[in-house]
């Protein structure tokens, strides 16, 4: 196996083109090229974490946080940083994150937390719009059916739960081809009416070169006519945080007792209960306080993430519930989301979650 084999993977699943713009995920570390023999998976590159690679004999680390972030002017040794990059190097282990690409996926980081809920009817918090284009193609009707296997393979038409999702509508092409062209039908210099189906399906924004590639291998004719028009619409499998129904309504304490549990919480920091039942559950791994006003107005009673300041509780206002129940300990089920996407594709590759516990953060 190859560094690229994982990361190939993983961008495929949490394509970076999905990362907040602050955000430096991909491959940080190493060569795409450098042989591997087995991937430990971690939340934080942590100096104890490279000398675990090492010892267990990973040559790439994916984590979820990026080592390097704000860039790095130096290898110096003086920070943390710097000898974690410099470790990393010296042993030939790679690294690699997927950050906020993951956290904005569908089966995503807030997807492993709704797991631990144990939430139905999951739908994204804040969907992504403008991520969405709609391809129109016209193709001879005998072959608009390759065609439109053609372009879902390559990851159109994909609504929601649906794919193969098109629309198809009869009607007559026209053309008169020049010298020089070898057209499917009709001769050079005369015109000629064909009959053709006009393909419509949609396709986010990073698979538009795969999917136009598709397009032209697929099409029969030399000069294939599209047309990509950006929508406006909400992309529902992309964005950030999560809302779900719990199975049974529970009190506010006995919801709190279950956060306190599932995720193993020192303390949880939360907003005055309200008295009224949780019912719909919003959330957000990580530094979710930028989702607040979104969670209220979903209607949820409670509103799960972490690092809120202290302001920002006032903002709840007697509408939601909001619980701050810590930065690892929301995320700490992205190892485990992590393994499980590399393992899927590659069985029999090994695949480790990190035994060192990287949370800075302890309670007294
Ligand atoms: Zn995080």
């Amino acid at each position: 196996m190859r560094v690229q084999d994982i990361t190939s993977l993983l961008d495929r699943l949490a394509p970076p083109s999905y990362q907040a713009s602050y955000d430096n995920a991909g491959l940080l570390v190493g060569q795409p090229d450098w042989s591997i023999e087995k991937v430990l998976v971690t939340l934080d590159v942590t100096e104890a974490v490279v000398r675990e690679a090492k010892e267990r004999r990973a040559g790439l680390i994916v984590a979820h946080h990026p080592i390097i972030f704000g860039g790095l002017k130096r290898l110096t040794g003086a920070t943390y940083v710097e000898r974690v990059v410099m470790a990393a190097l010296e042993a030939k282990i790679a690294i690699y994150a997927a950050h906020t690409n993951l956290d904005s996926v569908r089966q995503g980081v807030n997807d492993a937390i709704a797991d631990k809920m144990g939430l139905l009817d999951r739908r994204i918090l804040a969907p992504e719009k403008g991520d969405l284009l709609k391809l129109v193609t016209f193709v001879p009707t005998a072959q608009a059916d390759a065609l439109r296997l053609a372009l879902f393979e390559a990851g159109a038409g994909q609504i929601g739960q649906y794919d193969s999702c098109s629309f198809n509508l009869e009607g007559t092409g026209t053309f008169r081809a020049g010298q020089g062209a070898k057209p499917f039908v009709g001769a050079v210099g005369q015109l000629h009416r064909e009959p053709e189906t006009r393909v419509e399906t949609v396709l986010p924004k990073h698979l538009e070169r795969a999917i136009v590639r598709a397009l032209r291998a697929a099409h029969p004719y030399e000069e294939v006519a599209f047309d990509l028009y950006p929508l406006a619409n909400e992309n529902p499998m992309v964005g950030a945080g999560m809302v779900g129904r719990l199975p049974h309504e529970m009190p506010e304490l006995e919801f709190l007792a279950l956060l306190k549990r599932e995720f193993r919480v020192g303390a949880i920091r939360h907003t005055a209960l309200l008295g009224k039942p949780i019912r719909e559950v919003a959330l957000c791994g990580g530094a979710g306080s930028f989702l607040r006003h979104k969670a209220i107005a979903s209607g949820a009673q409670a509103y799960v993430s972490a690092d809120f300041k202290y302001h920002e509780f006032f903002d709840a206002e007697g509408r939601i519930l909001l619980a701050d129940i810590g930065h690892f300990e929301s995320e700490q089920f992205t190892i485990g989301l992590l393994c499980s996407m590399i393992s899927e594709k590659f069985p029999t590759f090994a695949c480790l979650p990190v035994e060192k516990d990287t949370n800075p953060i302890t309670y007294f």
